[in-house]
């Protein structure tokens, strides 16, 4: 069916970052989904970690972008050219061009999704097939997707939180929120900059979050404080102030609020038997985000409903949308 030496890609292009499966190898390329630009000429400066280490410390004319924004392409050439970078990266000196599946949060539009497959075939593919993020993410998660039994997965990555049930290979109920890592780090800034006049970065918040960040205030740390450097905002240099685990706890609480309620909306819209079933097997929880502490526990105790971590959550959307690739042949068809 496929040229000799032609591999095919799955990739799991996320608002924080971005990873490529190669059938038969497995993941190969796990990098931040950023690119460095010159404001002035447009070229593109770094891709990925490089890239990112930029954040926040480029000099005036070049700039750091996330250019997936929300789960969704925020800049389709930056896209473009980010996809182009890491498959090139992914797959050295090969010939040939790949087919290449890539995932999708649930609930985008038609529009949305054809600028994902238009940049992938700008980025170098043959042609791109799209699956749905939490699909994808449950086949990761090792989830008996194909089975009359329902699962439920939550995929709490940077820009969305996607939560489905799934069952006999179809997604039967799902949400997808704009509410996921990236708003924590941003309450992690409003709260610093509110309480301490104090101007932090995107990193900086991202660092705060992964330390200290509970997803509940009761169980967050009592006495745990974290170094905080950022900018005076009064005096306009640089400071350092002691913050609270707890203070923290606090600050990202709505976000964790929000993402419940879209657990909760769609465990109401399931049928009686799916519901039986996730109560039998439990939640499973997969990206980034599910490695927020406490967030298992919490989202345990307001669903009455056991609470798991995916194996390797960072890795679960990859490698689902990778394994997928076996089906590519059924997708053509579509
Ligand atoms: P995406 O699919 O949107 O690219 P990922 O699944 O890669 O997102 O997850 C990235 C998000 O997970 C980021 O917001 C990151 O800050 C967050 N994250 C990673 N590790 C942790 C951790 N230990 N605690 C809390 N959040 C984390
Ligand atoms: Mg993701």
């Amino acid at each position: 069916m496929f040229g000799l030496g032609t591999k095919n890609l799955g990739i799991d292009l996320g608002t924080a970052n971005t990873l490529v499966y190669i059938d038969g190898k497995g993941i190969v390329l796990r990098e931040p989904s950023v690119v460095a630009k010159n404001t002035k000429t447009g070229d593109v400066v770094a891709v990925g970690t490089e890239a990112r280490d930029m954040i926040g410390r480029t000099p005036g004319s070049i700039v750091a972008i996330r250019p997936m924004k929300d789960g969704v392409i925020a800049d389709y050439d930056t896209t473009a050219a980010m996809m182009k970078y890491f498959m090139e990266k992914a797959l050295g000196r090969s010939n040939g061009k790949p087919y290449v599946m890539v995932c999708v949060p649930s609930g985008v539009t038609e529009v949305e999704k054809r600028a994902v497959i238009d940049a992938t075939r700008v980025a170098g593919a043959r042609d791109a097939y799209v699956i749905e993020e939490p699909f994808a993410a449950a086949i990761g998660a090792g989830l008996p997707v194909m089975d009359p039994t329902g699962s439920m997965v939550v995929d709490i990555g940077g820009g969305t939180t996607d939560v489905a049930t799934i069952s006999l290979g179809g997604i039967v109920s799902s949400r997808s929120i704009r509410m996921a890592g990236d708003k924590i780090d941003e309450a992690v800034i409003y709260y610093i900059r509110q309480n301490f006049n104090l101007l932090v970065g995107e990193r900086t918040a991202e660092d705060v979050k992964v330390q200290v960040g509970s997803a509940s205030v009761e169980k967050a740390a009592k006495g745990d404080n974290i170094t905080v450097r950022g900018r005076d905002l009064i005096s306009g240099l640089p400071k350092t102030v002691e913050v609270s685990a707890v203070d923290i706890a606090k600050a990202i609480q709505e976000v964790v609020a929000e993402i419940i309620v879209a657990i909760k909306e769609t465990l109401e819209e399931t049928s009686p038997e799916i519901a039986a079933d996730v109560i039998d097997h439990g939640i499973v929880l997969t990206g980034g985000g599910a490695l927020l502490k406490h967030l298992p526990e919490v989202i345990a105790d307001e669903t009455k409903v056991p609470v798991f971590i995916a194996q390797d959550p960072l890795d679960c959307v990859a490698i689902g949308t990778g394994e997928s690739l076996k089906n590519i042949d059924v997708m053509k068809k579509r």
